[in-house]
């Protein structure tokens, strides 16, 4: 069973694309808690932070370039942004396919 953001990649579910490259997409949220609110997606699963391996280092790294890259693209450089990954039950985790959270355009709590 396909993840909900792999079908978001495999275009069966359409979002709102603020970047896509080889690695990752990022996508507006459907619920922003934020003005802005951004999730940059790697394309290969990974279900959540605790279960990446050793193998997806250059991937995990590429997100947060991808995040710094779309927080710039989207103005949010010079006041400031927030990155969030939740993981599990406890961390509010509710897509079991890993995603950072870009949140900005507002002072964030
Ligand atoms: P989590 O709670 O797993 O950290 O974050 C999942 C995020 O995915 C939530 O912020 C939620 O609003 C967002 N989301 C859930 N379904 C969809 C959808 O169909 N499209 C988009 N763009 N975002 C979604």
């Amino acid at each position: 069973m396909k993840t909900l953001f792999e079908r978001i990649i495999a275009r069966e579910i359409p979002a709102k694309i603020a970047h896509e490259d080889e690695h990752c997409i990022a996508i507006h949220d459907i619920n922003p808690q934020a003005p802005v609110h951004v999730l940059v997606i790697p394309k290969r699963l990974i279900a959540r932070v605790g279960a990446a391996k050793a193998e997806d280092q250059a991937v995990l790294g590429h997100l947060l370039l991808a995040a710094g890259e779309v927080a710039r693209k989207l103005g949010l450089e010079s006041n400031g942004f927030r990155l969030v990954i939740n993981h599990g039950r406890d961390g509010g985790e509710t897509v079991p396919h890993l995603h950072v959270h870009l949140l900005g355009g507002r002072p964030l709590g």
